[in-house]
């Protein structure tokens, strides 16, 4: 799996549609101060399922949408694509029918974030499977934020663990583990329920 393209639309300071081609060999973006560097690396994250407005650096997920400026209106919503060149087959199973793969997130103002993989609509949760089973994500340690090297020196061995163990692509487990758990207790909820039914009629 390789990204191969990353496009953007309304999202922060990218109100037209614009395209970065992720060829071979590129290394590094440069610009100005706040010419959207770190912008790009924030759509990435997000098209990945980001859930958290603060690593976006926002107050509320819809701060991702042009807010508009003294010269632009602002846009009512916005859309990242993220084009993954699959010819190797490497994409996990599920995802892995084409050569191609674009995963699409859409937010728009009042209604919340859609997904879409090779334009079928998929829940936030797939998305957020198909790179965590991948070694990649929205967490991924590969995307590192600044300040992000000092948290690391800092954190507890807890927190460390989580990075390495994302990085060994075993997050998504813990993530189905944790839903079975969830599952587990709901059915055991409903087993005390039948049971006092039961007790009623007898
Ligand atoms: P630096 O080199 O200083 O870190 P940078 O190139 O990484 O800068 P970014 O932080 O990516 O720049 O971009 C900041 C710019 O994005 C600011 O001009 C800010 O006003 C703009 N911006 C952020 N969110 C929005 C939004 N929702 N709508 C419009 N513009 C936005």
């Amino acid at each position: 799996m390789r990204f191969s393209k990353l496009r953007l639309n309304g999202f922060k300071s990218f109100v037209d549609p614009t395209d970065l081609l992720i060829a071979d060999g590129l290394t590094g973006v440069v610009g100005p101060n706040g010419c959207g560097k770190s912008n790009l690396l924030e759509a990435l994250r997000w098209v990945m399922g980001e859930n958290r407005p603060k690593a976006m650096r926002g107050g509320g997920m819809e701060d991702v949408i042009f807010a508009g400026t003294s010269s632009r209106p602002a846009r009512n919503f916005a859309e990242v694509s993220l084009q993954i060149d699959n010819s190797e087959r490497l994409a996990p199973s599920g995802f892995n029918e084409s050569d191609n793969l674009e995963i699409l997130r859409r937010i728009t103002r009042d209604v919340g974030s859609a997904y879409k993989t090779n334009g079928k609509d998929v829940r936030a949760r797939d998305v957020q499977m198909l790179f965590a089973d991948a070694s990649t994500g929205a967490h991924s340690p590969a995307l590192v934020r600044q300040g992000q090297i000092a948290e690391l020196i800092n954190a507890k061995p807890k927190a460390r663990r989580r990075i390495l163990e994302e990085a060994a692509g075993i997050s998504g487990l813990y993530q189905r583990r944790h839903e079975a758990e969830l599952k587990l207790k709901n059915t055991e909820q409903n087993l005390l329920r039948v049971d006092d039914v039961i007790e009623q009629l007898a």
